[in-house]
């Protein structure tokens, strides 16, 4: 995901007058400023927008409506490992996904225990798959992702 052709895209709605965007070093805060003083859209953000747009089908992005939780029986705290699963596959941000799935509280393999899922998403999102996908993070032993 392009960062600053999402950042732009949203500035550019005339109903959003801030945004808050997380940054972890010097050279983001930098990249950021720089961003902000000219918000016209290289063609290649606009290219990279476009795929970002048809990646969505396949979600990346929970809307956090929290939907999913009295739908599952084992009451799993999806938007959390949803959020885990936006901060690996999105911001590639390894140590943070592996807090906040630690925080959800994914102990055992319960989707296995469901035949099929009885979540349905708003977005779509194949809730069972993506946390399959996510859970393996468990095994990562924590010092490994420490920098
Ligand atoms: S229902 Fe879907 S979009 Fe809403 S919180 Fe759950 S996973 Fe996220
Ligand atoms: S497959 Fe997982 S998310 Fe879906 S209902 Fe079962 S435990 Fe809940």
């Amino acid at each position: 995901m392009n960062i600053s052709a999402a950042l732009k895209w949203v500035l550019q709605n005339e109903k959003v007058s801030t945004i808050v965007s997380g940054m972890t070093s010097l050279d983001e805060l930098q990249k950021n400023l720089a961003m902000i003083r000219d918000l016209k859209m290289s063609e290649q953000e606009m290219k990279d927008l476009k795929i970002a747009s048809i990646g969505s089908e396949t979600g990346l992005y929970c809307q956090q409506c929290r939907e999913c939780i009295p739908q599952c029986p084992h009451n799993l705290d999806i938007p959390a490992i949803m959020r885990s699963y936006m901060y690996s596959y999105g911001y590639r941000n390894m140590e943070q996904a592996w807090f906040t799935l630690a925080e959800a509280g994914l102990s055992d393999n319960l989707c296995d225990k469901c035949e099929t899922c009885s979540v349905k998403c708003p977005s779509g999102f194949n809730v069972k798959k993506k946390i399959a996908d996510i859970s393996r993070l468990r095994d990562v032993p924590r010092d490994f992702l420490l920098a």
